[in-house]
């Protein structure tokens, strides 16, 4: 499965020095901080090539699953207690709306191209062939588009000062090309536009507690582990300011949320 052996540098500074964490680094995997802005991430993720393939995502989800022993993945009661008392698992369509005004929005990595609705005009990027098509008609019919392609490859076809919003859901942690897609969203995006992003919380007591058996970790899928401080940094390094969304729960909450505005043009 893994047909790459080099290391990749620091996705958020490029920096090639990084220190391996032993225990969240199961063999062939190297999950590692970097010496000069602590970020943590994958140092040898697969080629793209290898997600390529149809539903990658959730069969290494079953996978983990059926390996585990256990129906689902493992977190603290208090934490699970806590998450659904805040009632963290809410639909985000109304926040998309008022966000984006009811534009255009590109969802990155769209799946089967269902979380942007009407009145909002959907667009996508996809990997996987098979859900790119079904997301593609689906968006067509809605007035949009889906390309198939990675994300940071794909946001840069798009015209610049196209979108209204730019969500980036469960998805950020899956691309080794931080900086570009971060700097093609900022590119895409319309002066007034936001970008919204779930990521796991590589912060969260949870991770804390449970350690390696850590609901965010997936190997090889998980590629970068983000905390609020870290996200910041990189939204910062692609010309953004970052709006806390989860504000409340982020300590109890596996994921962050993040809206980005754009401050000025990147460097
Ligand atoms: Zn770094």
């Amino acid at each position: 499965m893994l047909d790459q052996t080099t290391y990749r540098d620091c996705p958020a500074c490029a920096g090639t020095a990084a220190t391996v964490v032993p225990e969240y680094s199961p063999e062939p995997w190297a999950v590692a901080g970097c010496d000069g802005c602590g970020f943590v991430f994958l140092r040898n993720p697969p080629a793209h090539q290898a997600f390529e393939e149809d539903f990658a995502w959730e069969k290494t989800y079953f996978a983990k699953r059926d390996a585990s022993g256990k129906g689902s993945t493992p977190f603290s009661p208090i934490a699970r207690k806590v998450r659904n008392g805040l009632g963290m698992y809410r639909d985000k369509t109304r926040k998309f709306r008022a966000w984006f005004d009811d534009g255009h929005v590109l969802d990155v990595g769209c799946g089967w191209g269902q979380r942007i609705t009407p009145p909002m005009t959907p667009y996508g990027i996809e990997l996987s062939a098979a859900l790119h098509e079904i997301a593609d008609e689906t968006m067509r019919e809605r007035g949009g588009y889906c390309l198939h392609g990675a994300g940071a490859d794909a946001i840069w076809e798009f015209p610049a000062n196209s979108f209204d919003g730019i969500v980036m859901f469960s998805y950020l942690e899956h691309e080794a090309e931080v900086m570009p897609v971060l700097k093609g969203a900022h590119r895409a995006l319309k002066p007034g536009g936001g970008v919204f992003i779930r990521v796991p919380n590589y912060g969260s007591i949870n991770r804390r507690v449970v350690g390696p058996k850590w609901c965010g970790f997936r190997y090889p899928d998980h590629v970068n582990y983000f905390t609020l401080q870290s996200l910041r940094d990189v939204a910062a390094r692609a010309g953004f300011t970052t709006q806390l969304i989860n504000r409340i729960s982020l300590p109890v909450d596996d994921n962050i949320s993040v809206l980005l505005r754009k401050t000025q043009s990147s460097s």
